[in-house]
């Protein structure tokens, strides 16, 4: 699909629907190998100008998409294009909808005991598998004990929701070790989860 460039960050023109295909295809008929997404809002445009780890995330990131119409109207004003917006809430639910017991999710993120409460919820509405969960409170030296947790985990779909630039830098640069097909950064889609 086509990408524009907004700051010096790429993001991708796809809807939601066509979003949902590619990671389908991406964790359930593409050979397995890992790919990161990130649901672009301008707080990141904001944060990531002072953070070359974060444009850098951004810019390898094998999907980027429009998180809301912050995004939207940027796209707009510099490109003159109508950007779809395909949000992570969506992305994550529509997943579930799509695929439900067929899809194994690792939750990491949150306060202690959130990741396990969404998880539960998900389990209940949709009917997935739970691949595991973390929270999102470890500092930099425990990162990779997490990484290889996930990894070992045998997920679909990883939901990291750390917190803006930290989730992103975080799945980029693990993502060999966290090993599965669909890793997106997810801000507090995990809260919302929980309920
Ligand atoms: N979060 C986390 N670890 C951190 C900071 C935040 O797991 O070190 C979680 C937080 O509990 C929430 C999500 O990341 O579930 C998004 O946090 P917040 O809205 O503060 O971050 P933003 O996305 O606005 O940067």
């Amino acid at each position: 699909q086509p990408r524009l460039t907004l700051f010096d960050l790429p993001l991708d023109v796809i809807t939601l629907p066509a979003t949902l295909d590619r990671l389908g295809e991406w964790m359930f008929r593409a050979p397995r190998a890992p790919h990161t997404v990130v649901t672009l809002n301008p707080e990141f445009i904001v944060q990531s100008r002072t953070h070359p780890e974060f444009v850098q995330a951004i810019q390898e990131a094998d999907l980027v998409t429009a998180d809301g119409v912050g995004i939207v109207w940027a796209a707009r004003q510099l490109h003159g294009r109508e950007v779809p917006r395909a949000p992570g809430y969506d992305i994550v639910k529509g997943l579930m909808e799509r695929h439900g017991a067929d899809l194994r999710v690792f939750f990491l993120g949150a306060k202690p005991g959130v990741a396990e409460q969404a998880a539960q919820n998900a389990v209940r509405d949709y009917g997935i598998q739970v691949a595991g969960v973390h929270h999102g409170y470890f500092d930099l030296p425990e990162d990779r004990r997490v990484a290889e947790l996930v990894g070992s985990s045998q997920a679909h779909l990883v939901l990291t929701g750390m917190g803006a630039g930290r989730q992103e830098t975080f799945n980029q640069y693990w993502r060999q070790v966290l090993g599965a097909p669909v890793i997106i950064g997810c801000g507090g889609v995990i809260d919302v989860f929980a309920g």
